[in-house]
């Protein structure tokens, strides 16, 4: 069996345009700015492709000369966006400056060179090449365990691409005898044609695999959310609630526990309708929101109902968050609502008894219904944590 270059040309170019023709109609409108950048990728690969055939009809030399410097461009422009698409996905990926250089230098050098075969394929293959090195190492690094295989997939597809564009530049530079044209049978064009077919749909699918990725991240984070107050509802602070309570087990680190309610909150609703008791609660969580550093956990568990979980906080820390808390609430609460509340709070701090995050959840659970039953406006901690109770606990910050 004999395959021509030409054919599988046309095979690629009608694959790919299908691709970028068909592609945006599935994918739809509302699309995040990395499904957009991976979308308009393929739109601006499959123009390089056009610009590749139309070069190829004209008889001018000027027209050659503008479509495959085009062509060129447009190459680099889908390498650029694609890039772009990664780094949205994966998070910054390195070397994003020299993949901006290499982009804009292919296509100027090889305009400048286009009167010389060997010059203007060795350059714009050798720097085809690197930027499809460097979206390899951008799909695995840095690395993130949130990611799926997709990544490896794209990362196998953009070197194997690598490889076999560095092998035709080093023949069109170095042996143009052997491949004078883009049309050369040499094994290596076919191997290059085929491979860049492949390529070209598998790295598609894995753009689609990254992009339901990507929804499925968001709904996850979306279910683990309460829409009033955007805190984290019961079942996200759970997740990241017994986290944060294993690594402080593990490493005998303090950790404290904050289990606040708002008081007499019913009475709020009845004298001052439902919504204002929505805006107390939204206020509620904006404050908590203020007081949060990198790592608190703050959700709002239940009603009116919030739970607090402060890694690397211990008895003193946690009370001065809870003051804190109070005095935002005292000097906001009138002036933006209208009327003034008053919340308790229990804490419990972590001890090395303790073997799970529902161990301390009790024990502010408890401590808050003794402040509730003191008269409510206050906090009372866990009498692990009173004078005279002879129970280890991790040192405090
Ligand atoms: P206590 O001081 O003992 O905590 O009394 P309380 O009135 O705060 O507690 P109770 O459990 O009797 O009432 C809680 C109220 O919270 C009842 C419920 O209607 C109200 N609530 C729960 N969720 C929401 C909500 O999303 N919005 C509003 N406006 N009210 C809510
Ligand atoms: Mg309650
Ligand atoms: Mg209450």
């Amino acid at each position: 069996m004999s395959l021509d270059p030409q054919t599988l040309f046309i095979v690629s170019v009608t694959n790919l345009l299908a691709l970028a023709i068909l592609l945006p109609l599935i994918m739809g409108g509302r699309l995040s700015p990395a499904a957009k950048a991976a979308r308009l990728s393929l739109i601006v690969h499959a123009g390089a492709w056009i610009a590749v055939i139309l070069s190829e009809q004209t008889t001018s030399q000027w027209a050659n000369l503008v479509l495959s410097t085009l062509s060129m461009g447009c190459y680099s422009a889908s390498h650029w966006l694609l890039y772009r698409a990664l780094s949205e996905w994966l998070g910054p990926r390195k070397l994003r400056r020299t993949l901006a250089t290499l982009a804009v230098t292919m296509p100027i050098g090889y305009a400048i060179a286009f009167d010389n075969y060997a010059w203007r394929v060795g350059w714009a293959n050798l720097l085809i090449a690197l930027q499809l090195l460097i979206l390899a190492q951008a799909t695995l690094h840095p690395a993130s365990k949130r990611h799926g295989s997709w990544r490896f997939a794209l990362c196998i597809c953009f070197s194997a691409m690598a490889a076999l564009t560095l092998a035709r530049g080093f023949l069109g530079a170095f042996h143009t005898d052997l491949y004078p044209s883009f049309a050369t049978p040499h094994p290596i064009n076919i191997m290059s044609l085929l491979v860049a077919n492949a390529a070209m749909i598998l790295s598609n699918v894995s753009v689609l695999v990254a992009w339901r990725e990507e929804a499925e991240l968001q709904l996850r984070e979306l279910i683990a959310v309460d829409p009033l107050t955007t805190l984290l509802n019961r079942r996200g602070w759970d997740e990241r609630g017994t986290h944060a309570f294993s690594l402080a087990l593990r490493h005998q680190q303090p950790l404290s526990l904050l289990s606040m309610d708002i008081d007499h909150f019913k009475q709020i609703n009845d004298h001052y309708g439902h919504e204002a008791g929505d805006a107390a609660l939204r206020l509620f969580g904006q404050l908590l929101h203020e007081q949060q550093r990198t790592g608190d956990i703050i959700a709002r568990i239940g009603g009116e109902e919030f739970c607090v979980v402060l890694p690397m906080a211990g008895l003193d820390a946690a009370q001065g968050f809870e003051r804190r808390l109070r005095s935002l609430l005292d000097s906001q609460a009138t002036e933006k609502l209208g009327f003034s509340f008053s919340f308790s709070t229990g804490l419990a701090c972590l001890t090395p008894a303790d073997r799970s995050l529902e161990n301390l959840r009790q024990r502010s659970d408890q401590a808050l219904y003794q402040a509730k039953n003191a008269g409510r406006g206050r906090l009372v901690m866990h009498d692990d944590h009173l004078p005279g109770i002879d129970r280890a606990s991790f040192s405090t910050t």
